[in-house]
């Protein structure tokens, strides 16, 4: 399965979307190209806004392209990271010269003719760059490795592009050939400038559609991308001044062009992330749990217990640890097999496990056919009582042995520590003591006690 969910083959959902987008898009052109020349209100501070809003999404949609080509090596995301980065840096470079919002006249010492070439360069560089990482795709599959080097250069040149255009329109803009006359720009309309914007759109959006064919998320939203970037332009033109129908019906339409690509990489994270979230669920309780018993295993175990130590100490509480072995198990996996050793251990450990009592309880695989149990808060009478009720169990299990007791026994060592002391006492090795005890008895039955006073509590045989 391709890590990158952009990769993907687009859900009934995203091609719904998709297709509605478009549709709304080629809508909004429909309606307005006819009106596209009426004058509106002038709205000066709708250009702030709308300014802000792309330099942003331009700025982290390039950002999660390089992010993304750094996963895939792919050229094409490192091409749409620099026009991306291209497209935000002209429009931010646009929102500074445009007259009216920083000073009448925009700031940078802008001409008359600034802000129009600002927008030609911005408007022909995009696709431009775009189309070059069609290029530079169809290289990287028939002749050359694209590699990060060429993505840096591409990068460079995109942003190197912007300011050299941006300083062209702005310090020399009464060189070049005039495009606004009287507010209007319909010699815009007219000029080989417009034509070469027009154009490379055009291309870009078959390029796509030809080598894309829309058969992942990124190609999908990169198609409409591309569309309402299609969009901006020709209704811009169309509108021939600012603030006319056509001129804030393109600002729409940028709107969309900028954030359509960042919408699917944002859904993309944030599945991503939720997929990182069940990933690491699944390691720890791996990490915590015993492969063959599914009880917690000694490494949880070595855990638990230090930090129990802790709680008790400051919470003057006592703690009470049982130390469970099965007798004889070797004889048993002797007599049937390991498997049928495993069986057995499965079967004990699910015995033991059903005879916890309260929240804080728990059994852990402390190696071999070794348990270990940690009953916070437990005084000495009950975890006695939970050490029957485990030994219990086990023999009500009725697993046959080839041991003097003629089924599957166990023996356990029970050690409850002092409220608030268990460093000094140290529970874990006291119910190792114990077991030992409880084996050099003749096994099956629960020591408890003191390290001095260990004494069998129960013996089997009595039972
Ligand atoms: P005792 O009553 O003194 O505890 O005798 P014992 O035979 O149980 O003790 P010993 O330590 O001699 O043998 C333990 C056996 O447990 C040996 C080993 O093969 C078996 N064992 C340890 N882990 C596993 C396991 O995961 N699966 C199986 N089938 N056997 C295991
Ligand atoms: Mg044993
Ligand atoms: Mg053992």
């Amino acid at each position: 399965m391709n890590k990158l969910i952009t990769s993907r083959r687009p859900t009934r959902l995203h091609r719904s979307i998709a297709l509605g987008l478009a549709l709304g898009i080629g809508l909004l052109v429909a309606a307005i190209y006819p009106y596209a020349s009426r004058a509106l209100p002038a709205c000066v501070p709708f250009v702030p806004i709308f300014c802000t809003a792309v330099v942003v999404t331009e700025a982290i949609t390039s950002l999660l392209m390089w992010v993304r080509f750094r996963m895939g090596k792919s050229p094409i995301d490192a091409a749409l990271c620099a026009a991306y980065a291209f497209s935000s840096l002209t429009c931010a470079v646009q929102l500074l010269i445009f007259p009216g919002v920083f000073s009448p006249t925009g700031l940078l010492g802008a001409g008359k003719q600034s802000a129009v070439w600002i927008w030609v360069v911005w408007h022909g560089g995009f696709p431009t760059l775009v189309l070059a990482g069609f290029v530079a795709q169809w290289l990287a599959e028939s002749r050359f490795l694209f590699r990060l080097r060429h993505a840096r250069l591409l990068v460079l040149l995109a942003l190197c592009g912007s300011v050299a255009g941006c300083v062209v329109a702005v310090r020399f803009s009464d060189a070049l050939p005039m495009l606004i006359k009287d507010g209007s720009y319909s010699l815009l309309r007219h000029s080989p400038f417009a034509f070469y914007v027009v154009a490379a759109c055009v291309t870009a959006l078959v390029a796509q559609l030809v080598s894309g064919r829309l058969r992942s998320v990124l190609d999908l939203w990169l198609t409409i991308a591309l569309l309402a970037f299609l969009a901006d332009v020709t209704l811009t033109l169309a509108g021939s001044a600012r603030f006319t129908l056509g001129w804030y019906g393109a600002r729409v339409a940028s709107v969309i062009a900028s954030s359509a690509l960042l919408a699917a990489l944002l859904v993309e994270i944030s599945m991503l992330y939720s997929r990182l979230a069940r990933i690491n669920e699944d390691l720890e309780e791996k990490a915590n749990h015993d492969a063959l018993t599914g009880l917690y295993n000694r490494g949880w175990f070595d855990m638990a217990y230090a930090r129990e130590c802790l709680v008790a100490q400051h919470q003057e509480r006592r703690l009470s640890v049982l130390m469970v072995d099965v007798d004889h198990f070797k004889l048993f996996n002797d007599a049937y097999g390991h498997a049928a050793g495993d069986e057995c251990l499965r079967r004990v450990a699910n015995a033991l496990q059903g005879c916890l009592r309260r929240q804080g309880d728990a059994v852990s695989r402390y190696g071999g056919e070794e348990f270990v149990v940690l009953l916070p808060g437990c005084a000495a009478a009950s975890a006695v009582s939970i050490a029957e009720a485990m030994r219990s169990a086990v023999r009500k299990l009725d697993i046959p042995a080839k041991s003097p007791a003629g089924r599957v026994t166990i023996s356990l060592g029970v050690f409850t520590s002092e409220a608030g002391k268990p460093q000094a006492s140290d529970p874990l090795q006291g119910a190792d003591e114990n077991l030992y005890r409880a084996k050099a008895q003749g096994r099956d039955r629960v020591v408890a006690g003191t390290r001095k006073t260990a004494a069998p509590v129960l013996h089997a045989s009595a039972v």
